[in-house]
């Protein structure tokens, strides 16, 4: 198993500036080659092994961080994902605070992905877990934004903060203008609720352009890098 950066640049400014990355999971099978996380987590989570999965990212990503700040002097903060399965765990906040700790970043370097549909399936836990976490000073970024059932509804009064944009948004927002209000109107709401939000699954260079035109600050895709290893990110960092 190898983890992946992807990096996120910030578009407000006349040049894109690199923010943040986000950690991915690769699985290099001995036999069966590289196998993208779509065909497996699910799978790990009903088996119970997300959480041994999880831990091993967010640990590497975490050292990673702390490497990276050691040889160019910068911080790049690393988002990692955290299963609906993780939400249960009651050691969660622990053990974050124990790799912050281990690796000596700060909480606010390792920000924490979890997918809308977790906060629909079970609005209490979640709402209770993510408190706890933002407590210890831990950043929550609401993943998939717009893509499960909806959860427009209590989105004022959940504790988040930042906002990413379901990929599915963006396919079409170049051909139908439908698509690209229906961002514009998501960016409103990001406004709102006065939390940045990140468009990712960005491709081409007429989706950054006019995903900057419409007030999108930050944008995650393949029109910038897709996922590589660790030492092939430090580019991004060098330039
Ligand atoms: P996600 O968190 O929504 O991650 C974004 C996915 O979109 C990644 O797929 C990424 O490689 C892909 N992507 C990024 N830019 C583009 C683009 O411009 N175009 C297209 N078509 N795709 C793009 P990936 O790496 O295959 O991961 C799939 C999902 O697996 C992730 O979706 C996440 O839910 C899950 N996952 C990945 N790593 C981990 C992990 O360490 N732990 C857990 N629990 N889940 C993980
Ligand atoms: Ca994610
Ligand atoms: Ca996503």
């Amino acid at each position: 198993f190898k983890v992946f950066y992807q990096p996120k640049y910030n578009i407000e400014g006349d040049k894109p500036r690199l923010c943040s990355a986000e950690a991915l999971i690769r699985w290099f099978h001995p036999e069966y080659g590289m196998i993208s996380p779509g065909e497996f987590i699910s799978l790990f989570e009903e088996k119970g092994l997300i959480h041994k999965l999880d831990r091993y990212v967010w640990n590497e990503a975490a050292h990673q961080v702390k490497e990276w700040k050691e040889k160019y002097n910068v911080t790049v903060p690393v988002s990692v994902n955290v299963s609906r399965v993780d939400v249960f765990n009651p050691l969660l906040g622990d053990m974050l605070d124990g790799i912050i700790k281990d690796s000596g970043i700060n909480h606010e370097d390792l920000l924490l992905e979890i997918t809308e549909s977790a906060y629909t399936d079970n609005s209490q836990q979640i709402i209770d877990t993510v408190t706890a976490l933002r407590d210890r000073g831990f950043k929550i970024e609401m993943d998939d934004f717009g893509s499960g059932y909806s959860s427009l509804n209590m989105l004022t009064s959940l504790p988040i903060d930042a906002l990413k944009l379901d990929m599915k948004f963006i396919r079409n927002i170049c051909v139908n203008e439908k698509d690209s209000a229906l961002v514009e109107i998501m960016i409103r709401i990001s406004d709102l609720l006065e939390v940045p939000i990140i468009a990712e699954g960005v491709e081409t260079k007429e989706q950054a352009e006019l995903l900057k035109g419409i007030g999108c600050e930050i944008i995650q895709g393949y029109y910038f890098s897709k996922p590589v290893p660790g030492e092939e990110f430090e580019k991004f960092i060098e330039a």
